[in-house]
C-alpha cells in the first residue's frame, strides 16, 4: 500500500513553526511583510493569489495587496516594483504570473531586488541554485524537496526523472535534486520512449500540465511519484499529471491532486518570507 504524501498536512507543521517565527521576530518590532501583485482577472491567478494571501494571515505575515488592472502598463508596474523593492516593510515581493502578454515578464523578474525575491525567479537566484550557494530556492521544487524528507527518503545515487522543463519547476527541481546526489533525467516535448524512461525512475516528478499523462504501469513498482500537474477536467474536477488510480498500485509513495504538492508551494513561500525578513533583521543588528 502506498503512502500518501499529504500535502496539506505536511504544510500545516511548516505553519505551525513559521507562526513561532513569525511571533519571535515581531518581539524585536519586525513584521514579515509579503507584497502580493496581481495584474488582470485571470480566474487560476486570483484563486492563487486569495490562497496565499489568507495563507499570510495564518501565520502573521502582514499582506500588502496589489490588484492592477489588465491594462496596466509597463512603466506603472515598474514604479511599483521600484516602489516596493524601497519598502522596509515589504520583506517580500511576488508577482502572480503570467502577466498579461503586453508586459515583458523577464524585465519585470529581473527588476525585483533578489533579496526580496521570494519566488525565486530572479536570474540572480537562479544563479545562486545552479552555483549551489545560498540563495532563494523557487517554491515549487522546494515544497517537492520536502515532501521527500518528510519520508526520510534517500535520494543519494537514485534515479530522478522529471517530466518538463519549465523555469518554475522542472529545471530547478532537477537542480536541487541533482544537489542531492540523484542521478537525473530531465524529459521534455520532444523526449523519444518518454514511457521507456520513467519506468526506470526511482523518482518521479511530473511537471507537464496534461491531465492523467503519466499512466500508471509506466510507475516502476516502489517508486516515489510527485504530482505537480494542477489540470482541471471538463467535469471541473482537478487532477494531477500522473493517472493516480493506476500509479497508487505501483508506487512506494505518491502525492495526491490537490492536497499534495499544491498546499507545499505556498508553505515555501512562506518561509521564504520568513527568511528574508530574519536576514533583514540580521542586516540590521
Ligand atoms: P509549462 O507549461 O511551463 O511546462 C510544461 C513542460 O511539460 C514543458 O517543459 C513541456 O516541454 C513539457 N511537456 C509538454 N508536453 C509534453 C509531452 N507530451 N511529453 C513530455 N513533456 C511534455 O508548465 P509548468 O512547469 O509551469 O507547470 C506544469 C504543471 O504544474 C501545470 O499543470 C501547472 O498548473 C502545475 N503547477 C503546479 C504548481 C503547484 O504548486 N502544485 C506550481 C506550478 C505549476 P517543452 O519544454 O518541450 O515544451
Amino acid at each position: 500500500m502506498a503512502t500518501i504524501l499529504d500535502g496539506k498536512k505536511i504544510s500545516q507543521e511548516i505553519k505551525r513553526v513559521l507562526a513561532d517565527e513569525v511571533r519571535l521576530l515581531k518581539e524585536d518590532n519586525i513584521v514579515p511583510g509579503l507584497a502580493v501583485v496581481l495584474v488582470g482577472e485571470n480566474p487560476a491567478s486570483r484563486v492563487y493569489v486569495r490562497n496565499k494571501r489568507k495563507s499570510c494571515a495564518e501565520v502573521g505575515i502582514r499582506g500588502f495587496d496589489h490588484n492592477l488592472s489588465e491594462a496596466t502598463p509597463q512603466n506603472e508596474l515598474e514604479a511599483l516594483i521600484d516602489k516596493l523593492n524601497g519598502d522596509a516593510n515589504v520583506h517580500g515581493i511576488l508577482v502572480q504570473l503570467p502577466l498579461p502578454s503586453h508586459i515583458d515578464e523577464a524585465s519585470i523578474l529581473l527588476r525585483i531586488d533578489p533579496a526580496k525575491d521570494v519566488d525565486g525567479f530572479h536570474p540572480v537566484n537562479m544563479g545562486l541554485l545552479v552555483s549551489g550557494l545560498p540563495g532563494f530556492r523557487p517554491c515549487t521544487p522546494s515544497g517537492i524537496m520536502t515532501m521527500l524528507d518528510s519520508i526520510g527518503y534517500n535520494l543519494s545515487g537514485k534515479h530522478a526523472v522529471v517530466v518538463g522543463r519549465s523555469k518554475i519547476v522542472g529545471k530547478p527541481a532537477a537542480l536541487m535534486l541533482l544537489e542531492r546526489h540523484a542521478t537525473v533525467t530531465i524529459c521534455h516535448s520532444r523526449t523519444e520512449d518518454l514511457p521507456g524512461i520513467v519506468r526506470s525512475a526511482d523518482v518521479v516528478v511530473a511537471a507537464v500540465g496534461r491531465p492523467q499523462f503519466i499512466k500508471g504501469d509506466w510507475i516502476k513498482p516502489g517508486a516515489v511519484v510527485i504530482d505537480v500537474g494542477i489540470n482541471r477536467t471538463g467535469d471541473g474536477q482537478l487532477v494531477g499529471d500522473v493517472d493516480f488510480e493506476g500509479a497508487v498500485k505501483n508506487a512506494y509513495a505518491i502525492t495526491p491532486v490537490p492536497g499534495g504538492v499544491g498546499p507545499m508551494t505556498i508553505a515555501m513561500l512562506l518561509k521564504n518570507t520568513v527568511d528574508a525578513a530574519k536576514k533583514h533583521r540580521s542586516a540590521g543588528t
